[in-house]
């Protein structure tokens, strides 16, 4: 059952055509990039998702919801991870994490217990009482991760994953995304890196001026395959 469906979708600012005719599904079990160079309007199309924005045109599911006239529905159901979100630093990831269960109205039970598990899970539980201003980039970008997982949605969009962090915690996130996936969820990556888009996802959409210009299965796809089509669809 497609999680997310984004049908026909236009959004100019001014004379600029930001998004234009943006189609695509997303299934659960999928791990979908959304992979373009800069300007390609994959901000706008995710910012659209999580009604940061609203369409001019077009329609969007998201679980069942529409984030244009819902937002606050399609927010609390599916996880986000905003491109180079770091948490407060005055708070500490228990407090955080803590604070982002309340908005999301979740039980404190399940909360806290989430809490435990995402920082096993993500290997940063030595670190649950520290502020965020003593970690590093790669520990807060886990937290980060845990925000968005918390609730354990069934969507997830991601905006560039493993911007600014070493190959170590890069490959962790790749398995914990993999396998997060694997799990019959659906796990949405916008990114520019062809590397990242070739060995992680299952499928890729590749976005140029506003729209999908060609989508693979990169199951039989390396990343020189990926490459050249790319290469053939974006100028
Ligand atoms: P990047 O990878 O650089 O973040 P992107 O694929 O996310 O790029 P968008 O940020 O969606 O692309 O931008 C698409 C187009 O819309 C670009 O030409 C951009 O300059 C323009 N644009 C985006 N936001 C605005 C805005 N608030 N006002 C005017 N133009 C905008």
């Amino acid at each position: 059952m497609g999680v997310l469906r984004v049908d026909e979708l236009r959004k100019s600012y001014g004379d600029v055509r930001a998004v234009d005719g943006m189609s695509f599904d997303v299934e659960r079990g999928e791990l979908f990039g959304f992979l373009g160079p800069n300007g390609a309007g994959k901000t706008t199309t995710i910012r659209s998702l999580t009604g940061q924005i609203v369409p001019d045109e077009g329609t969007i599911d998201v679980l069942g919801t529409d984030p244009t006239t819902a937002p606050i529905e399609t927010r609390t159901r599916v996880g986000i991870l905003p491109e180079q979100a770091t948490p407060p630093s005055f708070l500490t990831p228990r407090e955080y994490l803590e604070f982002v269960g309340d908005v999301r109205d979740l039980d404190a039970v399940v909360v806290a217990d989430g809490i435990d598990r995402w920082a096993e899970r993500l290997g940063f539980e030595s670190k649950l009482e520290t502020l965020h201003t003593d970690l590093s980039r790669g520990q807060q970008q886990k937290v980060m991760i845990a925000q968005a997982f918390l609730h354990e949605p069934e969507l997830v969009l991601i905006d560039e994953p493993l911007a600014n962090l070493d190959p170590l915690v890069q490959e962790q996130v790749k398995q914990f995304l993999t396998s997060y996936a694997a799990a019959d969820n659906a796990v949405f990556v916008s990114t520019h890196n062809i590397d990242v888009a070739a060995d992680i996802c299952t499928r890729v959409g590749i976005v140029a001026d506003g729209k999908i210009v060609a989508e693979r299965s990169v199951a039989d796809e390396t990343s020189d395959d990926l490459l050249e089509t790319f290469l053939d669809h974006v100028d």
